[in-house]
């Protein structure tokens, strides 16, 4: 699994707008992880790279053992709109660690 690979599956699963609440947290579960979306803000803003609108904040992909990564919301976008995702995003192979654990 690539990292835009696991970040469009954490997108699509997000997109189901099913949340949950868990531990007090807000997000989504599939498999061992829960994708916590408390983290996400109002309002949007304009992609650096494309200008395309697109929400704010941050999400936490958190495994069941205790790992977890956060990255900002506009990863999603960038994975699908196929801009490039640097080590300053996200770290990169903890997040596909836990995602191919999902
Ligand atoms: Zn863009």
């Amino acid at each position: 699994m690539t990292t835009e690979e696991a970040i469009r599956k954490i997108a699509a699963v997000c997109r189901s707008g099913n949340t949950l609440k868990e531990g007090g947290r807000t997000g989504y579960r599939i498999g061992k992880v829960f994708i916590d979306t408390s983290g996400l803000q109002r309002g949007v803003v304009s992609c650096p790279r494309c200008g395309a609108l697109m929400g704010m904040g941050n999400i936490t992909v958190r495994h069941d053992d205790g790992r977890a990564v956060r990255f900002n919301l506009r990863l999603l976008h960038y994975a699908e709109a196929g801009h490039p995702i640097t080590s300053r995003d996200v770290n990169a192979r903890l997040l596909v660690a836990i995602m191919s654990d999902a």
